[in-house]
């Protein structure tokens, strides 16, 4: 019988600037339908972009911490920063260097702070790990990384040395 599908390529759908590939058309990133940001990588809900490139995409935090406060996204769904492969995480990190100067010369903030939720434990809400930058004021009442934790573990010289023996990227 006549097969009338269409014919299927398998395409590597990241192709770096360079890099030497048969093909070079991007198809559209992986995306989970029932996630908000692959919803808005997608166009179907609006967001207020602010930066895009093949790899990544920025908008604005709907519910913001400070004005310009803005999340940064690799396009293709990946649950956390450590399922990023290699490629996208250096071009999610570009798209972060060039953003921080660019939101904190728009609202005038002397500085920022950068960070993932890593994971549920970590209050990661949104199953599509982001970057948050926030813009930063003196007096914001924001505060350090350090003042999420109410108190430090005590480790000893001992246990400290052994933490970092464990610790094999
Ligand atoms: P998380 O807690 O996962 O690190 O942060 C999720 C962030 O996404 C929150 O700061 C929240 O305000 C933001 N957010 C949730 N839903 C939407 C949305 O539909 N559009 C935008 N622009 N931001 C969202
Ligand atoms: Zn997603």
């Amino acid at each position: 019988m006549f097969d009338e599908s269409p014919p299927t390529f398998l395409i590597h759908p990241f192709v770096l600037p360079g890099e030497s590939h048969e093909v070079s058309i991007k198809p559209m990133p992986e995306q989970n339908q029932d996630c908000i940001f692959c919803q808005i990588v997608a166009g179907e809900i609006p967001g207020r972009i602010v930066y895009e490139d093949d790899y990544a995409l920025a908008f604005l935090d709907a519910n913001p911490l400070a004005r310009g406060h803005t999340l940064v996204i690799p396009k293709q769904h990946y649950e956390r920063l450590d399922d990023v492969p290699d490629d996208e995480a250096t071009a999610l990190y570009s798209a972060i260097h060039e953003l921080v100067p660019a939101i904190e010369a728009a609202v005038d903030a002397p500085a920022t702070t950068v960070a993932f939720n890593n994971g549920e434990a970590a209050g990661q809400e949104v199953p599509h790990t982001h970057a948050h930058i926030v813009p930063r004021f003196e007096g914001d009442g924001g505060g350090p990384i350090h003042s999420m934790f109410g108190s430090r573990p005590n480790l000893s010289d001992d246990e400290l040395d052994d933490t970092a023996d464990e610790i094999e990227p």
